[in-house]
């Protein structure tokens, strides 16, 4: 799960790192009083989308103006300009793809002066099993194409989770960076800060570009996106308050709602599979088969009837989904029970699209005589590989 920009830093702030004082405009708001409680003279206006790449973006209407989703202003009211400007407007950035994101919160920060700017994020790397730090003296910048033409310019710096955080972590990281003297010793204290509330939040990653230094030489965390570990959100109510569904996929929100792991991806073979395993079989066999998945989703071990339903509602709402391939093994999970939610989604939601349904395990007979006394367009299979050879031609023509 992600958050916005300005709820990261109001987390950072509470933590003591260096953050600049700001604003936050919804819809209805009155964007210049709002930047007039900031001190001035410079004011930065950043759209609130669940993407990066705002400054280098660009907006779908022309009325929002030429410039990106990051924006300089010399005076409240031009802030205000610019904050109405960007409200309900499209920004279409490198992380946003083609559609854009709509902005429904602005951001009206307090200006820095720049001198440098830096790079900082922590992540959990699931190589090492470790929270690493990764810097880098060019910030602000796609950090992306500095691994790829320069990587000698990023440097990384594993945390043994049981020390945490120690001095000499530190210091390979501001020499990352660039930095030396009272410099240093700011970014060991952010640095320590950071990790904390890494760990305090179960974070899965936190990533501050640019970390800046300003003009009077002080340290800023001037841009950061933060994501944390859902399988922890348990543990985390005021994480859970800061959530925008209207930055998440809405097949996934409803999908989460029935406790289904759903993950849109851009084929057009929907697949409706029990476990995760089974789901990555399913998805590869799709692609040997020569065509591409249009979901993960794994109903679960245990699912119920209207589990099941809920499933095939959300493969066939969505008008990416040409075919539907339903490939269950039932162990805990019953085919019969299976079969009749199967049923009950497609009399409730109609079947405009092949559907191929493979079918395993306990009660497979009662599953198989079910489908096949429905009366529906149903496509039975034997077993893996005949269904995906089915549902590849049944899409391919
Ligand atoms: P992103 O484009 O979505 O990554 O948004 P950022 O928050 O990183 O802002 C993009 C760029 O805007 C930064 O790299 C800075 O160059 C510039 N910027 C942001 N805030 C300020 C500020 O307070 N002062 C100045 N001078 N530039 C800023
Ligand atoms: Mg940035």
């Amino acid at each position: 799960m992600n958050i916005h920009e300005y709820q990261a830093k109001q987390l950072l702030k509470e933590y003591g790192a260096p953050v600049a004082d700001g604003a936050v405009v919804l819809p209805g708001d009155k964007p210049e009083a709002k930047a007039k409680e900031l001190p001035g003279p410079l004011y930065v206006v950043k759209a609130q989308i669940h993407a990066g790449g705002r400054g280098k973006g660009h907006f779908k209407e022309a009325s929002a103006g030429e410039k990106g989703g990051v924006r300089l202003a010399k005076s409240p009211a031009e802030a205000a300009e610019f904050a109405r400007q960007m409200l309900g407007a499209t920004l279409v950035t490198k992380q946003t793809g083609e559609a854009g994101k709509v902005v429904n919160r602005i951001y009206i920060e307090d200006g820095a002066d720049i001198e440098t700017e830096l790079y900082l994020s922590a992540l959990v790397d699931r190589g090492t099993g470790r929270v690493a730090f990764i810097a880098s003296t060019e910030g602000g910048m796609n950090i992306e194409e500095v691994a790829e033409e320069t990587p000698e310019k990023i440097i990384t710096v594993d945390i043994d989770p049981a020390t945490g955080f120690m001095p000499h972590h530190a210091r390979s990281i501001a020499k990352g960076l660039g930095l030396a003297g009272p410099q240093a010793k700011d970014c060991a204290k952010l640095c320590a800060t950071l990790y904390r509330a890494f760990i305090d939040k179960d974070m899965s990653m936190l990533e501050i570009n640019p970390l800046i230094v300003m003009k009077n030489g002080a340290l800023r965390v001037l841009d950061a996106k933060m994501g944390f570990d859902s399988n922890a959100l348990m543990r985390h109510p005021d994480i859970v308050s800061l959530r925008d569904e209207t930055e998440e996929d809405p097949f996934e929100v409803r999908a989460a709602e029935f406790d289904l792991s759903y993950v849109k991806l851009d084929g057009n073979i929907g697949c409706m599979v029990n476990g995760a395993g089974l789901a990555m079989s399913t998805m590869d066999i799709i692609k040997h088969y020569g065509a591409e998945p249009a979901n993960f989703l794994d109903v679960g071990g245990g699912a119920t009837k209207e589990k099941v339903t809920e499933a095939f509602k959300i493969i066939t709402s969505d008008p990416a989904v040409k075919g539907i391939l339903v490939n269950i093994f039932g162990g805990i999970m019953r085919c019969d029970v299976i079969a009749a939610g199967v049923i009950a989604a497609v009399k409730d939601v109609g079947l405009q699209v092949p559907l191929v349904v493979r079918l395993e395990g306990t009660n497979v007979a009662e599953g198989k005589k079910l489908l096949s006394e429905s009366g529906l367009a149903i496509t039975p299979a034997d077993d893996l590989e005949d269904a995906a050879a089915k549902i590849v031609k049944a899409v391919q023509g």
